[in-house]
């Protein structure tokens, strides 16, 4: 188990179960926590996207976390779960 970049549209399209981050990066505080998000490789904004922002994927969620809080920094300053995949008892 990793976390990898992925790196072709058809990888994209063809996720398996898991979870995908959508690296946007940047520097301005407020929007880093909004625009840097993690989803459930199942939801809809993640099929609505593209790889012109930097994507990765775990299909392990604890996995995912951990490298995320290690590389990017602390949840919900440097990046949030998104609010539609990750809602209550989903
Ligand atoms: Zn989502």
């Amino acid at each position: 188990m990793s976390v990898t970049r992925i790196t072709t549209d058809a990888e994209f399209r063809s996720l398996p179960e898991g979870f995908v981050f959508n690296w946007f990066g940047g520097k301005d505080p407020i929007r880093l926590a909004a625009d840097n998000k993690l989803h459930k490789s199942s939801c809809g904004w993640v099929k609505k996207m593209n790889l012109s922002v930097t994507k990765l994927y775990s299909a392990d969620l604890k996995e995912m976390v951990d490298y995320l809080t290690e590389k990017v920094g602390e949840e919900n300053k440097k990046w949030s779960r998104c609010r539609f995949c990750f809602r209550k008892g989903n």
